[in-house]
């Protein structure tokens, strides 16, 4: 509530500032061309694609290299972006709390926002076995007046916690990019020829993608991960039939696992014979080095693609160059039948 109230004064000063151009921030105006704003990696780098080459089209994502896109506070220059785009795609589900005052502070912004999670079937939140599951009323204890309902989409959705990572499966990729390319084509028909073209394009090497992570699966000596960390690659093991076992489900906010998962996530690894432990990027990599540790099993990244480094942004590395990567990883993660 707090939040919101601030918010919405916020707004009101910056508005009024805007009108006569005085407020100097880093989001495009979108006096002509066409303004696409994301809030994380995957669709700024869809909208690039269906985009390219096509002049006076800006893609941004608010979400800077490195940032943490679950604790994200919004800046004021983020109010002005959102105000300013003309499509502005974000994830949905729980973690986009942040997204949802920011949507509910700009008159206008649910009209121009698309949720992947909507475009997509959505799976809900999983308790894996052997995880530590955050507790049902876990938010009581931030109950400062705030009401955590606020959140919430619909009024059926109290109990159900969709598994936002959509992204991670190409096939879900696909049909975002499809979506995605239809709304800026309304948006933009002049160019409508050139985004179709490079629509196709690009769903091509997503397809070759899918064809590659369905070789790798296909020759599996292991068909089961296992992440010391949070989990936010459902979607990718569902759709290549991988099981998986993780310390968190989805992107928890928890960082300490329970004893008895640590314990559950070791004997895993030693019983099975499992040739690797994987985190996520951005890690601190405790428990995985724990197991590691107790297994004698090495350690390797999978880069869910909620955000790229530093590093990857200014090698700009692609969904499709991280992805690739993943597959790799996979490839040992999982071992390799030769045939
Ligand atoms: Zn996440």
């Amino acid at each position: 509530m707090k939040k919101t109230i601030c918010f919405g004064i916020l707004l009101a000063v910056l508005l009024s500032f805007c009108g006569c151009g005085s407020l100097h921030q880093e989001p495009a105006a979108s006096d002509d061309g066409l303004y696409i704003l994301t809030t994380i990696f995957p669709p700024y780098d869809f909208a690039r694609e269906i985009t390219d080459g096509v002049d006076n089209v800006t893609v941004q994502q608010l979400l800077r290299p490195g940032m943490e896109s679950h604790t994200y506070d919004p800046t004021p220059a983020d109010l002005i972006a959102v105000q300013n785009c003309d499509l502005f795609i974000c994830t949905g589900g729980v973690s986009d709390a942040w997204v949802q005052t920011l949507l509910e502070a700009v008159p206008g912004a649910e009209q121009k926002c698309i949720r992947m999670i909507d475009l997509v079937d959505a799976v809900e939140e999983e308790h894996i076995e052997g995880s530590t599951h955050r507790h049902e009323h876990d938010h009581d204890h931030e109950d400062d007046g705030e009401d955590v309902h606020d959140h919430e989409r619909t009024p059926d959705s109290d109990h159900i916690e969709y598994d936002e990572h959509v992204w991670s499966d190409p096939h879900n990729a696909m049909q975002i990019t499809e979506v995605l390319c239809d709304r800026i084509c309304l948006l933009d028909h002049v160019n409508e020829a050139r985004y179709r073209e490079n629509t196709e394009e690009y769903l091509q090497a997503l397809s070759d993608l899918d064809g590659e992570l369905h070789r790798i699966a296909d020759h599996a000596v292991y068909r089961t991960l296992v992440f010391g960390d949070r989990f936010p690659m459902r979607y990718l093991c569902d759709a290549y039939g991988l099981g998986y076992r993780a310390a968190f489900p989805g992107c928890a906010a928890e960082s300490e696992p329970s004893a008895a998962t640590m314990i559950f996530l070791i004997e895993k690894v030693k019983e099975e014979g499992i040739p690797a432990i994987l985190t996520i990027e951005m890690s601190n990599r405790k428990i995985a080095q724990t197991i590691s540790e107790e297994t004698g099993a090495p350690i390797l990244m999978m880069h869910s693609c909620h955000n790229r480094t530093a590093d990857e942004a200014a090698a700009d590395k692609t969904y499709l160059d991280l992805m690739y990567e993943n597959a790799r990883v996979l490839s040992i993660a999982l071992g390799q039948r030769n045939e």
